[in-house]
């Protein structure tokens, strides 16, 4: 039924199915993790002692398992960098690590898709992350298990392989900071709510995707992921 105040059609809702059912869970938010494995912060010469930061992407750049990615517009050089997705049934302010697994429904695979070029720049010029991480089709997010059938993953191979070949291949393990430290954290930051999800971070071994390439994401105990990248939209 449409509320007859909206002066235009209300945008769909965004959400992201969840596994082995017809049900789908509604996005509020997306967050990301800046950075949350020692080897990724290594490759990308950054200091490694510094505390992660937080950017976010908007709720419609989610592509569902088995989508196509257009090649985004302006970039010569778009990353994936495959993350462990969390996806929350309740949220608050100043939540206590102890009480963060309470706010968790579940959780799936993602890719952070990131215009490289483009983040570097606005790095190098302290502009904004918006440009390079929150274009359109940024946020192929895989269905969600919950996490009443998995528990509450701390470990296990992540990976991700483009036409086959290996490209990312670390473990949950070795999260600078696991989920709910992240949880708490952010909680300090902004009010979390239900339906927000946060991408947590990637592993080394990012690189370059082109036009054509099959990424097949899995991680252990939670899910697989697979997505193509296709031609630039005209
Ligand atoms: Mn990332």
């Amino acid at each position: 039924m449409t509320d007859s105040r909206y002066v235009i059609v209300p945008p769909p809702q965004a959400a992201i199915a969840v596994a082995g059912t017809d049900k789908v869970f509604p996005v509020r938010r997306i967050w990301c993790v800046g950075r949350n494995y020692v080897e990724h912060i290594r490759e990308m010469g950054q200091d490694e002692r510094l505390p992660p930061f937080y950017f976010a992407k908007p709720a419609d750049a989610i592509v569902p398992d088995g989508g196509i990615v257009p090649y985004p517009p302006l970039t010569k050089d778009m990353h994936h960098e495959v993350e462990l997705i969390v996806a929350l049934k309740s949220g608050g302010r100043n939540i206590p690590v102890v009480k963060a697994n309470d706010c968790i429904y579940g959780y799936g695979v993602g890719i952070d898709l990131t215009r490289r070029d483009l983040q570097i720049a606005s790095r190098d010029l302290k502009r904004p992350w918006e440009i390079g991480k929150a274009f359109d089709h940024s946020a192929p997010c895989g269905a969600l298990r919950p996490a009443s059938e998995i528990g509450h993953p701390a470990k296990g191979r992540i990976m991700l392989k483009a036409n086959g070949q290996m490209r990312q291949d670390g473990n949950l393990n070795q999260m600078i900071w696991n989920t709910p430290e992240i949880i708490s954290n952010l909680s300090e930051m902004v009010e979390l709510a239900p339906g927000d999800i946060i991408m947590t971070g990637t592993p080394s071994g990012v690189a370059a995707t082109v036009v054509g390439d099959k990424l097949e994401c899995e991680i252990e105990g939670v899910g697989t992921l697979t997505v193509t990248i296709g031609p630039p939209l005209k």
